[in-house]
């Protein structure tokens, strides 16, 4: 398929020109436009949960379509998925919100995508850690902001550095996005980092997008710390936060926001422009996520647990790979630099040379260029013989 512009079209506006994407739906494609050529493929580049559903939620959802619910709803959510959302972020973050100000989202996603259109002007700089999920990135450039990255060190765990972050503040500084747990490098911001940033955010009258997608995928014992529990944070952080990793519910498309008052009326007028609302007996599904039982929660984290060390251990025990422990989420982000190849080119390499389909680093901003991601929500089989043909990768170069 050429990309090149017909004769006599018009362009496509120049936002387009600096829209950016997120590679892992588009290495899937390529990597599933392999394995239909007949190559086996292990697939570790989605950060997809490969468990079901909730049950609760699948039968909840199956019965309010037989019952009709298939109609609009609200355009910031339905009120019971609003009060289970503002009781759940009462309980798990200690949030105390008005359900005025919850909304529902189609997935996090629509969280960032708003909450950057609703802030930014052209010539606004919005801070975000590299490496970081790199839709922040593109709808931030999408709307003319200037984004200042700050890089994250895997010496530090990889947890934003707060004497970094003040250093690149500016009287044009408006957003600063955090994420912990952390997509890339599984690292969570600690207790007196997220006090120190609540403390410059509220000094340099930022904003801060808190995307909390992970904050219940933790390991060894960390903490989640919402920054909007500090004091001044509840009127300048936006919460994003969704059904699709805790309860792999990717396929819903449901996520949701808690944002200060002031900022109310502006969300609900970008998703009355952009979806009306969320689709209404997915909310009723995911009422019973959040209100029914959580064993199959924590059977999936204790099993993200062990998967884990199984990865953990193995990429260690192959020369030329460094890897942090991550503390949250289900990503390993290896140091790839002794085997002599850049991020991009071992991802390359591996996957067609060894069939296994990872993320380069690059995908996550320019300052992991060393680095590849691993996302572990695949069987322990899967793992094992994706270890297995790594080590044999790096044994061959
Ligand atoms: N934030 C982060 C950090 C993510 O990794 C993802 C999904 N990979 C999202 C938000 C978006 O999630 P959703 O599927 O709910 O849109």
């Amino acid at each position: 398929m050429s990309h090149s512009q017909p004769p006599r079209l018009p362009a496509v506006s120049d936002r387009m020109l600096r829209v950016g994407t997120e590679s892992a739906f588009e290495v899937a494609a390529r990597a599933r436009a392999l394995q239909a050529q007949g190559r086996s493929i292990i697939h570790l580049e989605i950060g997809e949960p490969d468990f079901d559903s909730p049950i609760a939620a699948r039968e909840a959802a199956k019965a309010a379509i037989d019952a009709g619910l298939t109609h609009y709803a609200p355009y910031a959510g339905m009120p019971e998925l609003r009060a289970a959302v503002r009781d759940d972020v009462a309980l798990r973050k200690g949030v105390e919100a008005s359900i005025d100000d919850v909304f529902i989202t189609v997935g996090g996603k629509g969280v960032m995508v708003y909450a950057i259109m609703a802030l930014i002007d052209p010539g606004d700089e919005v801070i975000i850690p590299d490496p970081a999920y790199p839709i922040y990135d593109s709808i931030t450039r999408f709307v003319g902001g200037t984004v200042v990255p700050i890089p994250l060190r895997m010496a530090d765990g990889f947890e934003l550095d707060p004497d970094r972050v003040a250093a690149a503040i500016t009287p044009r500084t408006k957003l600063l996005v955090l994420n912990s747990p952390a997509n890339p490098t599984g690292g969570v911001l600690g207790r007196a980092a997220t006090e120190k940033l609540a403390q410059l955010a509220v000094e340099h009258g930022l904003v801060v997008l808190s995307d909390e997608i992970y904050g219940r995928i933790l390991y060894d014992g960390a903490e989640h710390v919402s920054i909007a529990t500090f004091p001044g944070m509840a009127e300048r952080t936006i919460i994003l936060d969704g059904f699709a990793k805790t309860f792999a519910m990717t396929g819903w498309r449901l996520g949701y926001a808690v944002v200060p008052p002031w900022l109310s009326p502006h969300f609900g007028r970008l998703i009355i422009n952009t979806i009306s609302c969320a689709p209404t007996f997915v909310q009723v599904g995911a009422v019973e996520a959040l209100r029914g039982p959580q064993d199959e929660v924590d059977g999936m984290v204790a099993e993200f647990t062990a998967r884990r060390t199984l990865v953990i251990d193995g990429l260690n025990a192959i020369p030329g790979l460094r890897v942090a422990p991550p503390k949250g989420a289900f990503y390993a982000f290896p140091d790839v630099s002794g085997t002599g190849l850049s991020g991009p080119d071992f991802a390359e390499r591996l996957l067609l040379e060894a069939g296994v389909c990872v993320l380069s680093g690059t995908a996550f901003g320019a300052a992991a260029d060393n680095h590849i991601r691993i996302s572990y929500a695949t069987s322990r089989d899967n793992l094992d013989e994706a270890l297995r043909r790594i080590g044999a990768f790096v044994a061959g170069l």
